[in-house]
């Protein structure tokens, strides 16, 4: 079946793919595998050269590259240019530090010398979703390459003109052939790529049935795996927050990248003594929000990735509505031709509805309100998922307090979770294992071995 590259704001197709025929499968993962024979002993001097030059591409192609996001996926223009900038970012920062993240590890034994050596493992399979094509690639690819891995990689099939371009880039940058591979295959065929035996490690951000798919059958082959997966992040506000701020970032954590974020913000939990103003601001600024054309610079939302990811949030919300739940604002599709969502907040939400136990990946605000701290806390813990969350308060202590019990892999206090090639990205419960970015995004695919030296004169 061909892969479709189709416009969500015109819904015109721009470009079909064929998918790999096996034996095309075949030649890159034993081209990939040859190449980490030679990759695995090149110098990190030598690794850094290839990741620099990949980055000044990127940039050199902003242009280029932002537009292909928004026309393939939504994206604002202006977004897709940050996106572009960070991608770059994220290949300078592992190629400048890789050497460090890696050195050797001394230990204190009792007599001789012990250390540890972070060595690669092999060719890694990385699958990525298309809310941050060029991003997500970057975050994989970056710190295994500086650790002498070779990447083959699944891209989302709505973002394969993004998946070539980033293959592209590799071979203008002369990186060796096989150190980076664009596959064009379905999420189906993902499991028999997995149990080649040259595969020694999985990464998957994506959703939980993709990310359980892949990491059932990396467990089956005994491998490696990374999940980022969804969210269902927690906005607590507590009553000495500076209410016109807090909204103004309700707006942007809940409507960038078009709502399309795994860290979005999704559930607002507002104290009771501000609910009111809070609600009333914030349906004012999302209501205000300029829907549009993701390519002109005033829109300020655009179109959901696809008619499919559309028909999936309308049937939340519903469903949402119907078991009992007021629509605030919104509610419904936008009346304009792309797949839009009108920016919708939805309050009176109870735990057995759709809202309060899905993710709603689109421009949709599920909105609470709380007596005190305790409740926020408990609130915000009652979810499946655990990636990010925020807390608002001038009180720096007491919304430490609250951050500190809840149950996610990053929280923020006075912004939405954001993510920085410097600081750790990633999830516990149903949101997944494992970190990427910072220093601990490099840890995840290597082989921590010991190497213990023993004097030939130490006693038997
Ligand atoms: P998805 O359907 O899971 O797609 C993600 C990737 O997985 C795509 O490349 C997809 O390929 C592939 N895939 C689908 N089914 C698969 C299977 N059975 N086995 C292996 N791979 C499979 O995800 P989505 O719904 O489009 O993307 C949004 C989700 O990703 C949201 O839940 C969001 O929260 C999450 N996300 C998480 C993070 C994070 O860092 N935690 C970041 C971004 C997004 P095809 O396109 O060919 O189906």
């Amino acid at each position: 079946m061909a892969i479709q590259s189709i416009n969500p704001y015109t819904l015109e197709r721009l470009k079909s793919f064929e998918e790999m025929t096996e034996t095309e499968i075949e030649n890159a993962i034993t081209k990939a595998h040859e190449t980490y024979q030679v990759w695995k002993v090149t110098s990190f001097e030598e690794r850094a050269k290839v990741l620099n030059k990949v980055a000044s591409i990127i940039r050199e192609k902003k242009a280029e590259l932002s537009k292909l996001i928004t026309l393939e996926m939504g994206k604002l223009i202006k977004q897709a240019e940050y996106e572009i900038d960070y991608a770059a970012s994220i290949f300078e920062y592992y190629a400048n530090n890789a050497k460090d993240f890696l050195a050797d590890e001394p230990l204190k034994v009792d007599f001789g010398e012990a250390y540890i050596k972070k060595s690669p493992i092999g060719v890694l399979l990385g699958v990525e979703p298309w809310n941050f094509p060029f991003y997500q690639v970057a975050r994989f690819a970056a710190p295994n390459i500086m650790i002498g891995n070779t990447i083959v990689l699944k891209h989302a099939s709505n973002v394969p003109q993004c998946a070539q371009a980033i293959e592209d880039v590799f071979r203008e940058a002369n990186a060796p052939k096989g150190l980076y591979t664009n596959l064009f295959v379905s999420g189906s065929n993902v499991s028999k790529i997995i149990e080649d035996k040259r595969i020694q490690g999985a990464s998957l951000t994506g959703s939980e049935k993709a990310g359980s798919s892949l990491a059932m059958t990396a467990g089956k082959y005994i491998k490696k795996s990374v999940l980022e997966l969804g969210g269902n992040d927690p906005f607590i506000v507590l009553e000495d927050a500076d209410i016109d701020r807090a909204t103004d970032l309700a707006v942007y954590g809940r409507t960038v990248n078009n709502g399309q974020s795994c860290i979005a913000s999704k559930r607002f939990i507002v104290l009771e003594p501000i609910a009111e103003e809070f609600l009333a601001k914030f349906k004012t600024k999302m209501g205000a929000l300029k829907l549009g054309n993701p390519l002109d610079r005033e829109t300020q939302l655009g179109p959901l990735s696809s008619e499919e990811a559309l028909k999936t949030l309308l049937d939340q919300v519903s469903k949402t509505i119907s078991e009992g739940a007021k629509v605030e604002i919104g509610g419904k599709r936008a009346d304009l031709k792309g797949a839009f969502m009108e920016p919708t907040i939805l309050s009176n939400i109870t735990a057995n509805m759709t809202a309060y136990k899905e993710e709603l990946f689109g421009p949709v605000a599920s909105f609470y309100i709380v007596k005190n701290d305790e409740e926020a806390i408990k609130l915000a813990n009652d979810t499946e998922f655990g990636l990010g969350g925020s807390v608002f308060s001038k009180n720096i202590q007491r919304a430490k307090n609250i951050a500190n019990q809840i149950d996610s892999g990053m929280i923020f206090i006075n912004h939405p979770t954001k993510s920085s090639t410097d600081m750790p990205f990633g999830g516990t419960k149903r949101s997944g294992y494992g970190r990427e970015l910072s220093p601990l995004g490099i840890e995840e695919f290597v082989n921590k071995k010991l190497i213990r030296i023993i004097s030939e004169n130490e006693k038997l």
